[in-house]
Parts: C-alpha cells; structure tokens; sequence
C-alpha cells in the first residue's frame, strides 16, 4: 500500500535548538498511528510539522501524493483535535459541531443530518440541543472528536485528546477512539506520552526522543524486542542484567550476571549488536516467583523476597539473587486461594530464554 503521509529528511530549528533530526516516516491510509515520547521530545512539533502549523526548516513532506510546502493549514487534507477541545460554551453541542460547516454550500437541512450523523458516531446521539457548558470531560471530547470528523479530513491529527480526563474515562475513551478510527477508516496520528495509550490504540508507534525516532514498529513489537534500553525503559518496566554477547554461526549466546548462559531467540538479536558486553532485559510479567510446592519446568534461580507491593489484581515482588546488584522486579497475577509472600520469603525464580532482550550497554 503507498502511503498517505510521507515525510523525508524533515528538521526543525527554533533559533539554535534542533527540535526535530532527521525525521523520515511514511503513514499508510486507514493507520492508526502514535507518536510517542517523554516530555519536550518534539512530538508535537512533528504533529504541527504536518498539520501546517510550523514549517520544516528542512525536508520534504507530502500528503496523498501532493507536496505540502507552502500549503497552508486550512488548505491541507487534515484536521486536528487539540488538547484543550475549544468548545465554546455558549453554542449547543449541535451548533458547536456544525460550525466548521458554516461556509459549506450544502442546505440546511442537509447540514443538520451530517450533524446528526456525526454525533451519533461518538456516540453523543440525542445530544445536538443541550448546551455545550453543561457537558462533562468525556463528552467535550467528543463534541470536539465529532466536529473534527464531519469535515471529512483524510487525516484527524490528536494532540494528547485525552489527556484532561481521569482515568477511567481515558480509559474507555481510549477503546472508543480505536472503534471510531476503524469504523471511519480515517488516518489517525495521534501524540501521547502515555506509553498504555499508545499500545492500545496504534497500528504503529513510533517512540521519540531527543528529536529523533528512535524505534518505529508495531505494538508488540516495541513491547517484546525494544532496540535500546531507552525504548525498553519507556515502555512499561524492564530489569536490565548486565551480561556478555557471544555471537557464531549458531546464533547469539549470552551470559547473563545471576542467570547463567542462555539461547538469544533469533527475533531478539538487536541489529548492529555483535559480541561483547550487553545489557539484558527482562520484563517483569515474563518472570515467575514459584510459590511453595510449585514446580515449573522453566529455569530457576534461587532467591529473596526483598519487597512486595499488592495492586489487588497484580502484586510486584523485588527478589534478590545472587550475583545482581539489582533486585528483580517480577509481576505475578493474584489467584484466589494463593497467599502472597511475605518480605524475607526464600523462593525460586522462573525464567525463560525466550523472553532475553539483548540491548547495547
Ligand atoms: P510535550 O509533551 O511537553 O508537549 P513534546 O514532545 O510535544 O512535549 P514539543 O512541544 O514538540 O515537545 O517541543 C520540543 C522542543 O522544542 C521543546 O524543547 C520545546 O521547548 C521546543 N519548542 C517547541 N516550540 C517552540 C517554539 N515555538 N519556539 C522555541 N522552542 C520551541
């Protein structure tokens, strides 16, 4: 599939700072795309980048085919959601909805069923009349969400949409806006720092610091084999082992500090990384502290409770052993009738080649 969006080389300079590097990145038509990164890594910088809201100081960007330079932004197929949905208070929902087609040369009760229509796919049917004031979070966002998508832009372009609600409410809007995106089949590029986000709404995700795409892949892909311990830190938790890279025509092996010698699976052999010191990582879900009893047939170390934190669902365990300065964080599911252990506890843990993440120092 070609893309909709292409960008080559594009960099931005405020003044002496390089907020963009180097940024080359093509966007297929119907993607759910994110851009994700800490604070202050250019994120929305690329997203006004190609909205038309800040102009390249170098590269080339085109959108279905057309080159953008000099393309204003209202000129341009796209659309964006901001953080802070400019809703105005004293228009009805419908009104506020309907306000980008002020100019549109349609009648008015045409205008009135496109209305209709687009409220009733953020699900805010039944809610054209009310006053836009009295709505709460969630249904701003919609308002917005539903006046972005009846200008039918080929891109809707989303600065951190949820960012302003609590946490359950993002949380279901999270899902909505993935149902929403692929019933529309509208591109969306959307900017998040929140890592969960990212991963449960994208197709793709690329991660940014510093300017850069430092990893560009699917969800899983970004979560299972992160190419640098920096994407590996900022996507959910990672315990980082030192350890040595011996690569042959067998494969790559690894010594792991604490663990011993294991297999690296073909598909986590980081590119460019060949033998010599490595750092290892292991996400905590894809170890097992093994309760009284219990036998697995996975690998086992031998250690220490050190610390226990309880989520209710989940309890995070600290587990020292020997040879790792670093005590293990391992994530374990609470099952009924399963106590769990207590700080000082001797335990096994489980581990599984398969899971080793082998990134450069
Ligand atoms: P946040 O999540 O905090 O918004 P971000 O990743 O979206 O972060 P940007 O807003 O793109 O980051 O900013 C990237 C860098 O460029 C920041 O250091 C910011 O201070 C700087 N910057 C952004 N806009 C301008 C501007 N108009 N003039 C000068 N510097 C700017």
């Amino acid at each position: 599939m070609t893309a909709l969006i292409q960008l080559r080389g594009i960099n931005k300079y405020f003044g002496d700072y390089h907020a963009l590097r180097d940024i080359d990145l093509e966007i297929k038509q119907g993607e759910f795309f994110s851009l994700l990164g800490p604070s202050g890594c250019g994120k929305t910088t690329l997203l006004r980048t190609i909205a038309g809201f800040e102009d390249p100081s170098a590269g080339t960007l085109s959108i279905d085919g057309r080159p953008m330079a000099g393309v204003p932004a209202n000129k341009r197929p796209t659309n964006m959601v901001f953080q802070s949905y400019a809703i105005f208070p004293h228009l009805t929902v419908a009104e506020n909805v309907g306000f980008g087609l002020r100019r549109d040369p349609r009648s008015k009760a045409e205008k009135a069923g496109a209305v209709k229509d687009a409220l009733e796919m953020v699900g805010l049917g039944g809610y054209g009349a009310r006053s836009a004031h009295a709505l709460s979070g969630g249904q701003r966002q919609r308002v917005a969400l539903a006046r972005a998508l009846i200008l039918k832009p080929k891109v809707l372009l989303l600065d951190e949409p949820l960012s302003a609600l609590d946490r359950k409410m993002r949380e279901l809007m999270q899902v909505e806006l993935m149902k929403l995106q692929r019933q529309v089949g509208i591109t969306f590029i959307l900017v998040t720092h929140d890592q969960e986000e990212a991963l449960v709404m994208s197709d793709r995700v690329a991660v940014m610091f510093d300017g850069q795409i430092r990893q560009m892949d699917d969800p899983e892909a970004i979560y299972t084999r992160p190419r640098s311990r920096e994407v590996a830190a900022f996507i959910g938790k990672m315990n980082f082992l030192p350890g040595t890279l011996h690569s042959s025509g067998e494969g790559v092996e690894a010594d792991v500090a604490g663990l011993g010698r294991a297999m690296i699976p073909p598909d986590r052999v980081t590119p460019g990384l060949g033998s010599g010191p490595a750092v290892i990582g292991l996400r905590p879900e894809s170890l097992a502290v093994l309760f009284e009893g219990e036998t697995t047939t996975r690998r086992t170390v031998e250690g220490t409770v050190d610390e226990v934190v309880y989520y209710g669902d989940m309890t995070y365990y600290d587990v020292r052993i020997a040879g790792v300065d670093e005590p293990l964080n391992i994530a374990m599911k609470n099952l009924v009738g399963r106590d769990v252990l207590e700080v000082g506890t001797a335990t096994r843990v489980a581990w599984d080649e398969r899971s080793l993440v082998p990134l450069a120092p």
